[in-house]
């Protein structure tokens, strides 16, 4: 046995056919009474009262219900007597001691999306995500993916609200974990249980060209973002390593593929870099990459991570004005242009941050280049 595998198989994650089958000679109809408890955040089988006590201990014999655990829990502290953002990290430990991290994120009415990982770190190397820089250490399987969701569900219920949408934009590349991601999908999506709507759920990729394909083919057909970030090959390829494989003409035909069959409409993500990819020649490209794809571009200014370059150059977070500029040049050529809100940073839990707890939690929050010293933290942007 693995270490990281734990001895009793866990229930949690486990798509409904497959825990009736793993169930039978069970009724299939007790399965689901399982299946509804362990989705509504049941932590033993001793909670479920509704199946007699001999079950019980039998289930509690051979299964588990969930495999990891929350070590630790940080919460956007607030900057300059203003309140925090109210963003709450979870560190969570898996079996074997791997740690990976999830993100509760409010919104300005108070939604709470689940922001989830798939990865322990990421092979994908790309020169400014802080996951990245860690390397890849393991996939995660659906027990491990389904419970973040399950932690942090229980976060918001203790606050009396609830998760309205999961993006699936944590530690690494879900589409290179993709039949795990399938059947923690499959667990999240199903009527029986938590019965989330795949409208609700978005799965960033930095450009899988196989998994978009394959996810085109056989669903779910979930909203798809994929992280192009630079629409020139090869600064891409430079910038995003992973790009080499997956060139940028197969890559738009695998995204208007997914657009078409999906009938989704698909996110283009773009992590803006001071003095790297804003100028009008990266507008150009980016204009041309999305045209016809009926795409929405989502910009993201650099969230900083200490210590990280790029080719010998510290890399630096966009000026204010390089962020207008850049929207405004995609927006004169007729894209869709929406930027990401940048919470999360009073506990690097913002993109690209994820990775590392801070030792001082909320004192990493770095200003933008531009800010004038009045300016909160909220308003550095304007979002
Ligand atoms: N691996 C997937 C999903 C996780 S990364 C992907 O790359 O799409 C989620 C998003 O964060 C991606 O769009 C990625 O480009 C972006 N990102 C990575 N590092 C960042 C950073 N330091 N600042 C802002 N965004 C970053
Ligand atoms: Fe991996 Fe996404 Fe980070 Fe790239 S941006 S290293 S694909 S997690």
């Amino acid at each position: 046995m693995k270490n990281s595998e734990p001895e009793k198989k866990v229930l949690a994650g486990l798509p409904l056919p497959e825990l009736i089958e793993l169930l039978a000679p069970l009724p299939a109809f007790r399965a689901k009474q399982i299946f509804k408890w362990i989705s509504r955040g049941a932590l033993a089988f001793g909670e479920m009262t509704d199946l007699d006590k001999n079950l019980r201990e039998d289930l509690d014999s051979r299964f588990s219900v969930r495999s990891s655990s929350v070590g630790a829990q940080l919460e956007d502290p607030g900057h300059n007597g203003k309140a925090g953002d109210g963003t709450v990290k979870l560190q969570i430990s898996l079996y074997g001691g791997t740690k990976i991290e999830a993100v509760l994120l409010s919104d300005a009415e108070e939604r709470k999306t689940a922001c989830i990982s798939t990865q322990a770190g990421c092979p994908a190397g790309c020169v400014f995500c802080k996951t990245g820089s860690l390397g890849f250490s393991r996939n995660l399987n659906s027990a491990e993916i389904v419970e973040q969701f399950l932690h942090l569900k229980a976060l918001a219920a203790a606050a009396n609200t609830d998760i309205s949408n999961i993006v699936i934009m944590g530690m690494g590349e879900p589409l290179l974990n993709l039949s795990e991601l399938r059947r923690a999908l499959a667990f999240l999506c199903d009527a029986e249980g938590l019965g989330i709507s795949r409208r609700r759920i978005t799965v960033s990729t930095c450009g899988v060209i196989e998994g978009i394909r394959d996810l085109a083919d056989k669903g779910p057909h979930i909203r798809l973002a994929c992280s192009l970030t630079s629409a020139r090959q090869e600064l891409r390829n430079r910038l995003m390593p992973i790009g080499k494989a997956n060139p940028l003409p197969l890559l738009k035909k695998a995204l208007a593929a997914y657009r078409q069959k999906s009938g989704q409409r698909i996110t283009l993500e773009a992590v803006l870099l001071g003095g790297i990819n804003t100028t009008p020649a990266d507008a150009e490209a980016m204009i041309d990459f999305a045209r016809g794809l009926d795409a929405v571009i989502n910009l993201i200014p650099w969230n900083p991570v200490e210590g990280m370059g790029f080719e010998g150059e510290p890399l630096r977070e966009p000026s204010r004005a390089e962020v207008e500029t850049f929207t405004a040049m995609l927006e004169k050529g007729g894209l869709k242009v929406t930027r990401r809100y940048r919470k999360g940073r009073g506990v690097a839990g913002a993109c690209g941050q994820l990775g590392v707890l801070p030792e001082n939690p909320g004192q990493g929050r770095l200003k933008h280049p531009d800010a004038k010293a009045e300016d909160s933290p909220e308003n550095v942007y304007p979002l």
